[in-house]
């Protein structure tokens, strides 16, 4: 699987040969490498930031106020950071797995599951620190320019549910985008990103004891394995006991106090925290989907449903218990819901091509399709297009899918590339 990423990193990395170069380190000062110039690594961030945040689940767009209150925490701490400039933005993510990533360029994104781990502001703003560190100090930039990126994983195509159930489908910016929000970062990066995030709290306000709290909270969880954790926070930010003492000497050194805002916090979390069973119930109901048991996992996802009947995530996931059960009028009337409501969204539109054209409803399947491929695009999605342009008889536009879904690896590609040879023999 590295070689494919490796594939997949290729241009780039050909790009990347043309431009070697060593600069100045804006956040440690420290000389390095420097094959990314900042031109590139901006460019990166913004083509990557909407793609990868629908690979994690697709914005939480239930509570707007949320979004808005995270994006002035964390605008605090990168108004007093080494790279003040920089094009920052912070979103929710509707996803449970506590997590929190940062894309080049100061691309930022938390999940609604980390939200609900937190006690107060400063521990959001020492979450927020740590990433915006990740992001001016170019740790993923250099990781790229070191090969260093390991894969999200490949997912089939079956009942495999989990948030990143396309990572083996997706092609182009959207596949480095998953590999940089999911890879795992080294534990220098870590405490590097630890100490000056530490550093920026103080400086906007906050009390930096609350970083050295949010370690200890997270060796506790990451010790008992608590289930999510571990493929979560803990797998791309690796907590461990050198992170707490060292954050604890730092609080020593610059001195503890200053601002929580628990009080805040609170009353800017209730509507996630009301809505949270309605969560609960849908993650319940992907748990017993995959187990098979889709009769129990229906039951599960209309008490969702119930609860909050403007999830379009939670019509989506119905209508995919409801592909399993054969019944493709539910599934699509569902897939349906869930565009309505979340246009956007590539996954919805996705599911919704793939139904549509299971009913043989082509132009529905061709718009679906190809709008889900404007935001991520996938192999699954260009096979199916090619096999609408076959239907249609239109022998060149079947060729383009099937050439661009041969491109990708394992069964699609593979079945794409039979087709091809069929069509060009
Ligand atoms: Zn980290």
């Amino acid at each position: 699987m590295k070689n494919a990423v490796l594939q997949r990193c290729a241009p780039v990395l050909a790009l990347m040969l043309l431009l070697t170069g060593c600069s100045v380190n804006p956040v440690t000062g420290e000389n390095q490498l420097s094959l990314i110039g900042e031109s590139q690594e901006l460019a990166m961030g913004a083509e990557q930031y909407t793609p990868t945040q629908q690979t994690q689940g697709g914005q939480f767009y239930i509570d707007p106020e949320l979004t808005l209150y995270v994006r002035e925490v964390g605008n605090k701490l990168a108004r007093v950071s080494d790279r003040p400039d920089l094009p920052y933005e912070f979103v929710v993510l509707n996803s449970s797995v506590p997590n929190a990533w940062a894309l080049p360029g100061g691309k930022i994104a938390v999940n609604r599951g980390l939200l609900t781990e937190l006690e107060d502001e400063a521990q959001l703003a020492s979450v927020l620190g740590h990433e915006i560190v990740h992001a001016a100090a170019r740790h993923s930039v250099q990781r790229m320019q070191q090969g260093m990126l390991i894969s999200a994983g490949v997912a089939g195509l079956g009942f495999a549910l989990s948030d990143n159930e396309w990572a083996g489908l997706l092609m182009g910016g959207a596949a480095v985008g998953a590999q940089l929000a999911l890879a795992q970062y080294g534990q220098g990066d870590e405490l590097e990103s630890d100490h000056y995030g530490m550093l920026y709290m103080k400086e906007a306000g906050y009390d930096p004891q609350a970083a050295v709290e949010l370690q200890e909270i997270f060796l506790a969880l990451s010790n008992g394995q608590q289930a999510g954790f571990v493929d979560g926070l803990f797998a791309t930010h690796p907590p461990s006991a050198k992170r707490v003492s060292e954050n604890s000497k730092l609080v020593s050194e610059i001195g503890g106090g200053g601002y929580r805002g628990a009080d805040v916090y609170k009353k800017k979390t209730a509507t996630l925290r009301k809505v949270q069973p309605a969560y609960d119930a849908h993650d319940e109901a992907m748990k017993l989907a995959s187990d098979g048991d889709m009769n129990a996992a229906l039951n599960k996802i209309n008490e969702a449903i119930n609860l909050l009947p403007r999830e379009a995530m939670f019509y989506s996931l119905r209508g995919r218990i409801y592909q399993e059960q054969k019944k493709n009028d539910k599934a699509q009337a569902d897939f349906d819901k869930a565009v309505s409501m979340y246009p956007e969204m590539f996954v919805y539109r996705l599911n919704n091509g793939l139904t549509a054209l299971q009913l043989n409803n082509l132009s529905k399947a061709r718009e679906n399709l190809t709008r889900a491929n404007e935001v991520v695009p996938t192999s699954i999605a260009f096979l199916r297009l090619g096999d609408i342009a076959v239907k249609d008889n239109n022998r060149k536009e079947a060729i383009a899918y099937y050439s661009k879904a041969a491109e990708s690896s394992g069964d699609i590609a593979e079945e794409a590339r039979k087709k091809l040879a069929a069509l060009t023999q």
